[in-house]
């Protein structure tokens, strides 16, 4: 599958690798857009918010439940921090697999641009 996150999964292309289980992966933001700025993924190939079906909806669970583990270990939970998730084009997605953008480490503003 022509997939980019597929292919950090597989080791296919390397990665700043900080979380991995059985159904997730988390990895370093090559383009950070924060002081930490990680990508937390589902193991499995989902295209787009969209494509979530309701076998699907335990596995989304641990997007945001590893982005919060990751933020508490990492020191940035209490102050706070942002979790994104864009879908399609005029939602600004880039890579069709789906990630929680979880972003620490200053304060965010709000509405997102
Ligand atoms: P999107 O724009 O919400 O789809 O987010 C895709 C993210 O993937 C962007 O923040 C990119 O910087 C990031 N990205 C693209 N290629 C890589 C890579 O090879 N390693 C890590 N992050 C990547």
């Amino acid at each position: 599958m022509d997939c980019l996150f597929c292919k950090i999964i597989n080791r296919e292309i390397p990665a700043d690798i900080v979380y991995e289980d059985d159904q997730v992966l988390a990895f370093n933001d090559i383009d950070p857009k924060a002081p930490t700025h990680m990508l937390v993924i589902p193991k499995k190939h989902i295209p787009t918010l969209n494509d979530i079906t309701e076998e699907d909806l335990a596995l989304v669970g641990r997007l945001p439940m590893t982005a919060s583990r990751l933020a508490k270990e990492q020191g940035f939970a209490e102050d706070g921090f942002r979790v994104v998730m864009n879908c399609n084009e005029d939602g600004g997605q880039t890579v069709y697999h789906i990630h929680m953008h979880v972003m620490g480490g200053r304060r965010f503003t709000w509405p997102a641009g």
